[in-house]
């Protein structure tokens, strides 16, 4: 079922918007930026012009008595522009506020206070500020003391001012310019991010609609790798590694019941046609009884099954805790083979162990015990009279672990059934040896006493000459080796 991908909540739309707001935050800061430095560069160039003009005035004003007068030469051009500039904006009052010399532009201004002229000629720099006339034209005026030519002592109020008009201008042009082009450019990227994140978010998809593919029937479908090594890419491995062991699981699962209900199958067919014969065709209390007791031993194999399979689901539930002690192999390995020398000598076989002293590992005794009584009964069932079965324990050169090494020569293991004597219910189909067979189970449950343990199980073997398996355990348990992450192998704890 494929899920509709809510568009506002979507990734896509997600990383457009907030490519977007940061976009757009990011040229709304740098215009203001702008804007700030164009005023400051356009006003300092006016304040530059403003310091000339006072420079000016001041070389060209003379005040004698209260009568101001200006020392240019009108008929020269240039004293005239000069004379011209500096009229624009001026004011010259005296220390009262008595105004001598003023100009209309300074007129709309304002004229000053006497109390701020009193402010201002109290200061020992001129004063630089800016103020706007009625008609919201703002002007940069420089205010301060000048002292009369002929009286030294007599001081005048005197301000001098230039217009802004320009500088506002420019930097109210360039405002607008820019701020009317990002709202074409805002739409622009957006639509740019829009089509950006649908490219990044394609392969998500394309990824999505693959997984969507897989069901618990087409576990084994993967999802194609890109190619490009990125997270992607990682996610997908990451992603197929995950179905692939889910199928080995599901494989396993579907393996295990076919297997187990093919094994309750057959005892329960023998039960009930012997049962049958027997209500039709017995007569005699004697072929009753011959009867019941085959079925009796159908019924026990039945029950050896089930055993199994309930240790089986306790192991693989994890509750088959290990309850591990440090002890000597070697004397483990003696008992067992005390157990099995009388079952050895009726099938005259020589049974011997060859065992270095000390091998100390942290085990479960008893599940090392039944690791041995399970290989034990297959060397001695698989070698036929006259043969030999040894038993070696020594200490692996490799890691200091216990090394057993159970070696027969017996009927031997043909090479394609190697690989799966370990399997659960495996049973190699060997018509020479003509075995009663057993479960199948003996071997899973070896394996998965030694990886419960973190060891290792190796087998060799050659048909006609015999068969070896060298199992390793670690003297100490490594670290994060759980009973129910082991190898979940079908255990059969009553071994012959
Ligand atoms: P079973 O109960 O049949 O012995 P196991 O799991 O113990 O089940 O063994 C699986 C199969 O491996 C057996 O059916 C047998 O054919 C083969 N096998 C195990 N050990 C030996 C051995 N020492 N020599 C020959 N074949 C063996």
């Amino acid at each position: 079922m494929r899920h509709p991908v809510n568009v506002i909540r979507g990734l896509r739309f997600r990383l457009t918007v907030s490519y977007l707001l940061l976009f757009s935050a990011l040229l709304v800061v740098i215009g203001l930026y702008f804007r700030h430095s164009l005023e400051v560069q356009t006003q300092g160039d006016v304040r530059a012009v403003l310091e000339e003009v006072w420079g000016e005035a001041k070389g060209y004003l003379r005040i004698e008595n209260y009568r101001p007068h200006w020392s240019a030469d009108t008929s020269d051009p240039e004293d005239a522009h000069i004379m011209e500039r500096l009229r624009y904006v001026i004011l010259l009052t005296d220390s009262n506020g008595n105004i001598l010399i003023d100009s209309p532009v300074y007129e709309s201004i304002g004229i000053d206070s006497p109390d701020e002229i009193r402010r201002i000629m109290a200061l020992k720099e001129p004063e630089v500020h800016i103020r706007t006339d009625s008609a919201g034209i703002p002007y940069i005026i420089k205010a301060g003391v000048i002292v009369a030519d002929d009286d030294h002592s007599q001081r005048y109020f005197f301000a001098i001012g230039r217009s802004l008009a320009d500088s506002e201008r420019t930097v109210r042009t360039f405002t607008r310019d820019y701020f009317l082009s990002l709202l074409a450019i805002i739409p622009l990227t957006g639509l740019l991010g829009w089509a950006l994140a649908g490219r990044a978010i394609q392969p998500v998809n394309e990824v999505a609609q693959a997984a969507q593919k897989i069901t618990g029937s087409n576990l084994s479908l993967q999802i194609p790798l890109r190619g490009s090594g990125d997270e992607l890419d990682h996610l997908i491995a990451s992603f197929n590694r995950m179905t692939t062991r889910l199928e080995d699981s599901f494989e396993q699962i579907r393996r295990f019941s076919t297997d187990v209900s093919h094994e309750l199958r057959t005892p329960l067919t023998a039960i009930r046609g012997q049962l049958e014969v027997a209500l039709f065709t017995a007569q005699t209390a004697e072929q009753y009884r011959d009867a019941m007791v085959n079925a009796l031993e159908d019924v026990e194999q039945l029950s050896s099954i089930v055993r199994a399979l309930l240790l089986l689901s306790q192991a693989e539930s994890g509750q088959l805790v290990l309850q591990k002690t440090t002890f000597d192999l070697g004397e483990v390995a003696e008992d067992v083979v005390d157990q099995f020398q009388i079952p050895a000598e009726e099938k005259h076989v020589r049974l011997t162990a060859q065992i270095e002293p000390g091998v100390a590992i942290l085990a479960d005794r008893t599940q090392i015990e039944r690791l041995f009584s399970n290989l034990l009964s297959n060397a001695v069932k698989y070698t036929p009279a006259g043969g030999t079965v040894q038993v070696r324990i020594r200490r692996d050169e490799k890691k200091n672990w216990g090394r057993i090494e159970i070696e027969d020569t017996g009927v031997g293991i043909p090479e394609e059934n190697l690989p799966h004597i370990f399997d659960r219910f495996y049973r190699v189909r060997n018509a020479q040896t003509n075995l009663i067979q057993g479960l199948g189970l003996g071997l899973s449950f070896v394996a998965w006493i030694v990886k419960a343990h973190g060891g290792q199980i190796d087998v060799t073997s050659r048909v006609g000459s015999g068969t070896r398996f060298t199992v390793r355990l670690p003297a100490e348990t490594p670290a994060g080796v759980a009973v129910n992450e082991a190898y979940s192998a079908p255990v059969e704890p009553q071994r012959l």
